[in-house]
């Protein structure tokens, strides 16, 4: 009897293994799709500077809008993307997408404020990424260091291709590049010290950290002096409480990425956010300037 419970226990997971299988063809088939039937959105989530508390630019963050299954996190679908060659189309048109999004903004009297990108390592190993970036800036007008594109630390370790040299091309045209979800790969302090990158964005998972571990708060001290010792900027992800914000602006963290703040929002909402938080802002300048 136990023999025939283990058959179905088996046989179970053959089904179940099959019904995987089965939804990850349909994703793949309804991915190669998604860009031509506009299911693919941008949202974006503001970034803010520790001390003014200020917007200083916004991330893209992608989503799939799918017809059957609803919202798909890109966690999901970008590994799909990337294994099926499809991520530097996909990719292409977030850039594109993205600086259009900044341009509008700065059109519209909202200066200073930078969009973030987040590139696949597929992406930079492309010889025609340094031009496609350089075309996509000149198409949509935006200048240049307002964008900045976020890359993975092990797109830094990468053999495949020259990186530090590809970063040294996009610094020279003006472009910003940070280093994401940094702490969480292998790669070494002497590998950061040769990226001549702009930023470091602290990954989530030593937000998450703060209080809960003594030498989790040791390490993110850590980061930040060895951040600011290369000459480097920082910025926290996931900042969800006033526990963790208090924590990061009393270690000079530089900027905050989190929902404490703002979740990632549509075009529209953003507008909405940045207007608003703009004429604040200009009008407690007005005020001061006039009491002062
Ligand atoms: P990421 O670049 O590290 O983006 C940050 C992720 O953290 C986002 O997840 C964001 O929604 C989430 N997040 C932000 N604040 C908080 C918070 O306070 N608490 C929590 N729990 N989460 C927070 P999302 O949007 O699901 O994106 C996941 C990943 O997908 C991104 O991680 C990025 O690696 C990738 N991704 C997103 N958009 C693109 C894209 O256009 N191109 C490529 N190549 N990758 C993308
Ligand atoms: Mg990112
Ligand atoms: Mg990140
Ligand atoms: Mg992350």
């Amino acid at each position: 009897k136990s023999k025939e419970q283990g058959k179905n226990q088996y046989m179970f997971c053959t089904e179940e293994m099959k019904a995987e299988t089965a939804r990850k063809l349909k994703l793949i088939e309804d991915l190669h799709q998604a860009l031509e039937r506009q299911e693919l959105r941008l949202y974006y989530q503001p970034q803010v500077c520790a001390k003014s508390k200020k917007i200083i630019g916004y991330e893209a963050l992608l989503r799939w809008f799918h017809p059957e299954l609803g919202i798909i996190s890109p966690g999901l679908f970008i590994p799909l993307a990337e294994q099926i060659g499809l991520i530097g189309r996909i990719g292409d048109w977030v850039l594109m997408e993205a600086c259009l999004q900044c341009k509008k903004h700065h059109l519209k009297g909202v200066s200073d404020i930078r969009v973030a990108v987040n590139v696949s390592i597929f992406q930079l190993q492309n010889p025609a990424f340094f031009n496609r970036i350089r075309q996509i800036l000149e198409e949509t007008q935006l200048e240049p260091h307002y964008l900045e594109l976020e890359i993975t630390e092990s797109a830094t370790v990468n053999e495949h291709y020259n990186i530090i040299e590809l970063i040294g091309s996009l610094k020279k045209l003006g472009v910003s590049v940070s280093i994401d979800d940094f702490g969480t790969e292998y790669s070494s302090l002497s590998r950061l010290c040769d990226m001549p990158v702009d930023r470091i964005k602290l990954d989530i998972q030593f937000i998450r950290g703060i209080g809960q571990k003594e030498k989790n708060n040791a390490i993110i001290c850590g980061i930040i002096g060895l951040a600011h010792t290369l000459g480097l900027k920082i910025i926290a992800e996931g900042v969800e409480t006033k526990i963790q914000l208090d924590f990061l602006i009393e270690n000079s963290i530089d900027e905050i990425q989190g929902f404490y703040f703002y979740r990632p929002v549509p075009p529209d909402e953003l507008e909405q956010i940045i207007l608003s938080s703009y004429n604040d802002l200009n009008r407690k300048n007005f005020v001061n300037r006039n009491s002062s």
